[in-house]
C-alpha cells in the first residue's frame, strides 16, 4: 500500500510503498477514505512530544482521525465484518479493563494512541490496523460519509464529552468558549445543538466568522 511517512522532525512526509498490514488475531484492517489533520500531528511531527511518549522515529506513519470500510478480520472478531463502514477513535482501548468495561476506554489502562505511538501506525495511509477492534470500531449510520466523519475527528468528541458528558450543559445555559480552532468550534456547534446561548472569543477574525 501506499502511505505517507514520518521522516525526520519537521520534514515532509514521503509518499512511498510500505507493506500491507494484517490484522491481530482480534484486530481488523480499515480501508482509509478520509483521515483528518490535526494539530496533534503537528506536534508530533515538530517533536514536541517526547516527553509524553509520543516522538515518531523515521518509518512511522502519523494520522488518527480515519474513517473507511473494514477490509479484512482477525478470526476472533465477531461485531465488525468485512465492509463494514467504521470510524476508528484516537484512543485505542483494549477492552478487557475495568476502564473499557465502564465506558471508559478513552483512558485504557493498556491505551494506544492512534497514529503518535510507535506500535500503532496511523491512517496517512491506504490501509491502517486497528487492535482490538470489536471493542474499538464504531460503525457508521447511513448517510454519515467518511469525509464527514474523518471532519468530526478528535476535535469533535473531545468537546461533546466535555460539555455534554462533564458540565452537563443544557438548553438556556450560557456558554463562552475561548479560543475558536478545531475543539471550540466544535463546542460551538454542539453546545448550540444543546440548546445553549454561546458566546465565542477568539482573536482572529476568521475564526470568529466561522464560529457564527
Ligand atoms: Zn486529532
Ligand atoms: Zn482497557
Amino acid at each position: 500500500m501506499r502511505a505517507a511517512v514520518f521522516t525526520d522532525y519537521g520534514e515532509p512526509l514521503d509518499v512511498r510503498e510500505v507493506d500491507d498490514p494484517e490484522p491481530d488475531p482480534d484486530g481488523a484492517v480499515v480501508a482509509v477514505e478520509a483521515c483528518g489533520v490535526c494539530r496533534s500531528d503537528w506536534h508530533a511531527w515538530q517533536g514536541d512530544w517526547d516527553w509524553r511518549g509520543l516522538d515518531p522515529v523515521p518509518g512511522h506513519v502519523l494520522g488518527h482521525e480515519p474513517a473507511g470500510h473494514v477490509l479484512k478480520v482477525g478470526e476472533e472478531v465477531e461485531r465488525v465484518s468485512e465492509g463494514d463502514h467504521v470510524a476508528v477513535p484516537f484512543n485505542l482501548g483494549d477492552g478487557s479493563c475495568h476502564r473499557c468495561k465502564t465506558g471508559h476506554s478513552n483512558i485504557c489502562e493498556n491505551r494506544q494512541a492512534l497514529g503518535l505511538q510507535p506500535d500503532a501506525p496511523g491512517a496517512f495511509a491506504e490501509q491502517v490496523p486497528v487492535p482490538h477492534a470489536d471493542h474499538n470500531l464504531v460503525k457508521l449510520p447511513e448517510g454519515v460519509s467518511s469525509t464527514e466523519m474523518a471532519g468530526l475527528g478528535c476535535r469533535f468528541m473531545t468537546a461533546f464529552h466535555g460539555l455534554a458528558h462533564r458540565a452537563d450543559l443544557g438548553a438556556g445555559d450560557w456558554f463562552v468558549v475561548h479560543g475558536c480552532g478545531g475543539v471550540g468550534l466544535s463546542a460551538v456547534q454542539i453546545a448550540t445543538a444543546l440548546g445553549a446561548n454561546v458566546v465565542g472569543v477568539d482573536l482572529v477574525e476568521e475564526k470568529l466568522d466561522f464560529a457564527e
